[in-house]
């Protein structure tokens, strides 16, 4: 079924009925609520660029998102759900128009205990850490986008980031705990998802149910030290990476390897990299910077940067040079570029990786996140690509995929033809339960379309 907004809503009576809940109607600001990264891919802007909402609403609470669910269920209009809008796949960007549903200022830290933290969906990670660790804990991974991104936008779009090297990726068991969920139907409902359940929806885009709680595992919060050592290649370098990968007894929430020059697209450091030298930007808990130094010295490395953990509010935070910030200090320099997403398979001796470097050299100049993979360490690469045509861009990914490298392709907006890959029969389930119109964020879950 498509969906696309009637064009008889009369927006002043929505806006009434809604008594009092915030709606933005000012097409500047429903415009800029409209979209998020998608500039990072040439493919995406020429496909989003025009897909704008018509109205923008801001919930304080559940009840509200009940309020506004409903009333658009009455009114078949399609519904977005907004975080920060962080997002790089136009995930947030309605196709068809209707409302977006900006649920940051829903961020109330609800209660926190050792081990777990209990949300609503607008808080951002940055600020639930800020409580958390008032008792000596953190979030287990967040993005890089971790100032700004919100948690429900980062369960409903994200992967994984920092923390990923010990915890692995937001799609592992275990490292969500349960969400709350306000379906779509005639007479909207709130649904809680414990364990294995919560899979119905996370990665999900928001197409199968508005998140409105969410009960998050938490991780020892460490002192961490953001540190750079400098090598003189490339391969060296990321060998480092995966010996610090494994290297057990060694804590570590980053490990971020990039080949020259990205580097020197790193403004504030361009003093501190040496040119030409190949880079390992990493955190690690204070406790262990011994042993850390002598992983240093075996692999003749040299430490250029070391910024303790009393100093962490003070100038860069190391982890905005890493993950997709890496790419978005490239594109500062030079827009013209764009990136990708390769996981390699494991191998301790890095083959394909070494393989791929030699291969595309200057044209996919490597940058490499090592991350745990069903218990094992692998480098999970986001490729800076001088971008020079679509089918060019197709063929480097076609190469990856043909010598048994995985791409979550950033360059699409639909769900399964991203990272997924194969339709998820769970989540299409969900989807019919609770969305049984076809109104949340329509387009992006290929599945329900084929149906
Ligand atoms: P949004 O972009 O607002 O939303 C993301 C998706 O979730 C949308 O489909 C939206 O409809 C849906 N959604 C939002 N809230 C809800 C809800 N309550 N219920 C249901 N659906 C909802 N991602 C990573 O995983 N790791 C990284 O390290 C990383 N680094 C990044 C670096 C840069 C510079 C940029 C621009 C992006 C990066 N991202 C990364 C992508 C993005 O920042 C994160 O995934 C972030 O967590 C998204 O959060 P958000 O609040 O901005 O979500």
């Amino acid at each position: 079924m498509t969906v696309t907004t009637p064009a008889s809503v009369d927006w002043d009576a929505f806006t009434h009925a809604l008594d009092g809940i915030e709606v933005i109607r000012d097409l500047a600001q429903v415009t800029k609520l409209s979209k998020d990264y998608y500039t990072y891919s040439p493919i995406l802007v020429a496909q989003l660029d025009d897909k704008v909402g018509d109205v923008v609403v801001r919930p304080n609470s559940e009840a509200e998102v009940l309020k506004v669910a409903k009333l658009c269920v009455q009114q078949r209009i399609p519904l977005t759900v907004r975080g920060a809008g962080t997002g790089n796949y136009g995930q947030c960007i309605p196709l068809r128009g209707g409302v977006i549903l900006d649920l940051s200022k829903m961020q109330a830290v609800k209660w926190i205990k050792p081990g777990a933290v209990c949300v609503e969906p607008g808080a951002k990670l940055i600020a639930i850490d800020k409580q958390t660790r008032d008792i000596g804990w953190e979030l287990r991974m967040a993005p890089s986008t971790y100032r700004t991104a919100t948690i429900g936008g980062f369960m409903s779009g994200g992967s994984g980031g920092i923390g990923s090297i010990t915890y692995g990726q937001l799609r592992d068991r275990g490292n969500l705990n349960a969400v709350r969920v306000v379906t779509m139907e005639d007479e909207p409902r709130v649904i809680e998802l414990r364990g294995d359940s919560v899979h119905k929806v996370t990665h999900a885009y928001g197409t199968n149910g508005i998140i409105t709680e969410l009960e998050v595992p938490l991780g020892p919060a460490y002192p961490w030290a953001d540190i750079i050592v400098t090598f003189d290649d490339f391969m060296t370098a990321a060998r480092f990476g995966q010996a610090l990968g494994e290297s057990d007894g060694i804590i570590k929430k980053l490990v971020c390897i990039c080949a020259d020059p990205i580097p020197g697209y790193f403004a504030p450091f361009r003093n501190v990299i040496s040119v030409g030298k190949h880079c390992a930007l990493v955190m690690i808990a204070e406790p262990s910077l011994e042993p850390f130094g002598e992983l240093v010295k075996e692999f003749g490395g040299e430490v250029c940067h070391h910024k303790p953990a009393q100093d962490a509010g003070k100038g860069s935070m190391l982890m905005e040079y890493t993950w997709n910030h890496t790419t978005l200090h490239a594109r500062s320099v030079d827009p013209s570029l764009t990136y990708l997403q390769t996981l390699f398979p494991y191998d301790a001796e890095l083959k394909l990786l070494e393989h791929m470097y030699q291969h595309y050299g200057d044209e996919a100049m490597m940058h490499v996140e090592f991350i745990r993979v069903a218990g094992k360490v692998s480098p999970a690469a986001l490729q800076i690509v001088r971008y020079s045509t679509p089918e060019r861009l197709n063929e480097i990914i076609k190469y990856h995929e043909a010598q048994g490298a995985f791409i979550a392709n950033p360059h699409t907006y639909i769900l399964e033809d991203g990272g997924r890959k194969t339709i998820d029969p769970v989540q299409l389930a969900f989807k019919e339960q609770v969305d049984p119109y076809g109104l949340l964020n329509p387009g992006k879950m290929k599945a329900w379309d084929m149906r």
